[in-house]
């Protein structure tokens, strides 16, 4: 069997002003997670994350977040969301992993702060993550 696939050097960069918000939206939610759209672009495999937008009916606890994808408007710019762990490890769970959407899920551990941040895909595997 043949597989073509193109390789991607695949990376997120992250606006400093959106990772400013980011933390502060975490540390306002804790101790229960935070969850946030990111709004960007992407180009063979580099996303760019320029925004965030609040998901409507949002909802989480100590160790839940998400909100209903139904009443997401289709917006090609969504291009994954961030979410908060309160209690530590910014390694993704399986639910996360079932609940990815988009191209990447980012994760930030407590205590939120600059180095806390990291980035996924939909595999569970890290993607690097630049701050711009
Ligand atoms: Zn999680």
């Amino acid at each position: 069997m043949l597989f073509k696939t193109e390789k991607f050097e695949r990376q997120v960069s992250l606006q400093k002003k959106v990772l400013d918000s980011i933390l502060s939206y975490c540390q306002m939610k804790h101790p229960n997670e935070g969850i946030l759209i990111l709004k960007g672009k992407s180009k063979r495999g580099h996303v760019l994350i320029e925004g965030l937008v609040i998901p409507p009916f949002n909802y989480s606890g100590p160790s839940y977040a998400g909100f209903p994808h139904s009443f997401l408007p289709f917006d090609m710019s969504y291009v994954g969301i961030v979410h908060s762990h309160p209690s530590g490890s910014a390694n993704p769970s399986v639910t996360d992993l079932h609940n990815f959407f988009g191209l990447v899920s980012l994760i930030v551990q407590s205590p939120y702060g600059d180095d806390d941040i990291f980035a996924w895909d939909s595999n569970g595997d890290s993607i690097k993550l630049a701050i711009i």
